[in-house]
């Protein structure tokens, strides 16, 4: 990537981090700054000092510098202290501030690129970049102070410098040190050996940044199997004592991990290779260039241009003037690799939101009056040529209970998820109240739905939080859904052991009934339950179907199940086969006919028989 290009990127980079905390990059500015004066405070007083001593050796001069180069150099080390534990306190604070950037886009996506293999993938290398390198936010972080500390170092170096080249010569074979030219190609060797340095350097580097995609299969086989033991969704089921899975993991690990990070893998190749190459000849460099600048200046103290505090001040300021030129260029290089690594988060965050979201405000009914109809919708799902759901004709009945069934892969899933928009059909129409659902505002559409989806998810928080998704609720509220819903504990109760043994590991039946409470606490018009009790055991369900009308009330409920002796109950069943409604209406009559429900229901009868 060209520097120009990185560069913006990185200051992209900046802008962003900079609005989620304000003070960290002035306070590393500052921090930064203190630190690269401070040499060159040192460099000119010691200077000043051995000058006195060599010559003049007049007490009160001696005092006068020693008590300024204490005071400065204690000022400046105090300042320091402060700033870098300032900046220390904001940094801390930053890492939590930049780890939610990429959830928070994550969840504002829409939801076809939040299940799109590009994005998820995305996401998985910008966490890899991350973790095995550095790369991405951090060197954003990283880089900004080393450019502020360079750039200082080498303005202060070229100050405390100006002497070492302007100052003659006053005799003997050395006068030719004076002329122009001399000066010319010492300065400039100086600094092309600095330049290429850093260069050669920075190009051992990006070595590796180049070949990041090698230990990308490494990386990502660890991540999954290196750590699989102690992961307590895996290490808990008992499945990995029972099962060597272990072995697998070894297996793999050896595989790949060995391959590209074993000590005779790739990037221990590289290490001894090109990088090690690329190291020995800019560390070499660097050597001639210190032995050029203390030629220079001893001659020229030889000849009488200064005294002894100047080849101090010199041989100083141009070891660390060179040390910054090379890191200068280090860091440009840096930048570059670094820009690979950034394009690609930005490109995760640029991902444009592309449904259509309309302004209308959803009515707000204390009667609960929605109506929802699915007027002759098709749907495939992006990159696939079958319909998903075809010519789907729904009008959902206010405040009934409806039931979708069908097999695995039916079209049932799909159907709730047109109906919350997470998806919009490529043929015909949703319509609230008559007008098509992309003409609402999609906070407000959304939010007449309740939803307790396969795959809910529980935090490891106490119970009442997690029914009322807050932390300040409606106590009495949230018992009365965790009532209705069958689930009776104090509202304290820590669910799950992540942050302390007094939390309980609920079943997955007791956890299904808590997501169904808030579900139920939200209280939206619509209260949609996937598999509601595919988790409970018989008498559980048996409870929750008897008390069903009491949980839902006036809601409109849709469910979906495989148990069709589930769906009796309801007012309307809707029979879906190939992503068509096939038949729909009561249990008992469906069952009359000679159809898919009736095959469906003897499928299943028999096993009760
Ligand atoms: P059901 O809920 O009845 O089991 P789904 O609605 O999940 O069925 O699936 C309907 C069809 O759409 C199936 O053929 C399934 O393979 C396909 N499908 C579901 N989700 C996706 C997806 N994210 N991408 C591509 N195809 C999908």
């Amino acid at each position: 990537m060209e520097f120009k290009k990185a560069f913006g990127l990185h200051m992209r980079g900046v802008k962003l981090l900079h609005k989620h905390c304000p003070k960290l990059f002035p306070l590393m500015a500052l921090q930064k700054l203190i630190q690269a004066v401070t040499p060159y405070i040192t460099l000119y007083f010691t200077a000043q000092l051995l000058d006195e001593i060599a010559g003049a050796r007049r007490e009160a001069v001696l005092l006068k510098l020693a008590i300024l180069l204490v005071s400065v150099s204690g000022i400046l080390a105090g300042l320091s202290m402060l700033f870098t534990r300032l900046e220390g306190r904001e940094e801390h604070w930053f890492s939590f501030e930049y780890s939610s950037i990429l959830p928070k886009k994550m969840l504002t996506m829409d939801f076809v690129d939040v299940e799109s293999i590009k994005k998820r993938d995305q996401l998985v290398q910008i966490e890899q970049n991350a973790n095995w390198g550095g790369w991405g936010w951090n060197y954003v972080v990283q880089l900004f102070p080393v450019l502020v500390e360079n750039v200082v170092g080498i303005l202060g170096a070229a100050v405390l410098l100006i002497p070492l080249f302007t100052s003659r010569v006053k005799k003997g074979s050395f006068l030719i040190l004076n002329n122009p030219l001399c000066v010319v190609v010492i300065l400039g060797s100086m600094v092309l050996l600095s330049i290429f340095s850093g260069k050669l350097e920075g190009l051992g580097e990006s070595v590796y940044a180049k070949n990041a995609i090698k230990g990308r299969m490494g990386n990502r086989i660890f991540g999954h199997f290196g750590l699989m033991g102690c992961d307590t969704t895996r290490a808990d089921t008992g499945d990995m004592r029972l099962y060597p899975m272990e072995k697998m993991g070894e297996y793999y690990q050896r595989a790949y991990m060995m391959e590209s990070w074993g000590a005779h893998g790739f990037f221990a190749k590289l290490g001894k290779g090109r990088v090690g190459v690329c190291n020995f000849f800019a560390a070499g460099i660097a050597t001639l260039f210190t032995g050029i600048i203390y030629v220079f200046t001893c001659l020229k103290a030889l000849g009488g241009a200064f005294g002894i505090g100047g080849i101090t001040q010199y041989v100083g300021a141009a070891t660390q003037l060179s040390g910054n030129i090379k890191a200068l260029f280090v860091m440009m290089e840096d930048m570059k690799n670094n820009g690979e690594f950034l394009a690609e988060i930005f490109d995760f965050l640029d991902t444009p939101n592309n449904m259509y979201q309309g302004s209308l405000t959803t009515e707000k009914r204390a009667d609960r009056k929605y109506n929802v109809e699915f007027k002759d919708v098709s749907f495939k799902y992006p990159g696939t040529d079958t319909w998903a759901l075809r010519h789907v004709n729904v009008k959902f009945e206010i405040g009934k209970r409806m039931a979708v069934v069908g097999e695995n892969g039916s079209g049932k899933t799909t159907f709730i998820k047109l109906l919350c928009r997470l998806y919009d059909p490529q043929e015909g129409q949703i319509l609230l109240n008559g007008i098509d659902i992309k003409k609402y505002n999609y906070r407000e559409y959304m939010d007449l739905f309740s939803v307790v989806f396969q795959d809910f998810q529980l935090l490891s928080q106490p119970l009442g939080d997690n029914v009322a998704c807050c932390k300040e609720y409606d106590a009495e509220r949230v018992e009365q859904v965790l009532h209705d819903a069958g689930y009776e504990v104090p509202l304290d109760q820590m669910l799950y052991r992540e942050f302390g043994e007094e939390g309980v590991d609920v079943s997955g039946g007791e956890a299904q009934k808590i997501a169904i409470a808030r579900a139920l606490y939200q209280d939206s018009p619509f209260l949609i339950l996937d598999e509601p009790t595919a988790a409970l055991d018989p008498i559980a369900e048996a409870e929750i179907y008897s008390q069903l009308d009491d949980i839902v009330k006036d809601r409109t409920a849709v469910y979906i199940s495989h148990r069709l002796s589930s769906c009796r109950f309801c007012d309307e069943i809707m029979v879906f086969d190939h992503g068509e409604i096939v038949e729909r209406g009561e249990h008992e009559t469906l069952l009359e006919k000679e159809g898919k429900y009736q095959a469906l229901w003897n499928a299943q009868a028999q096993y009760y028989v």
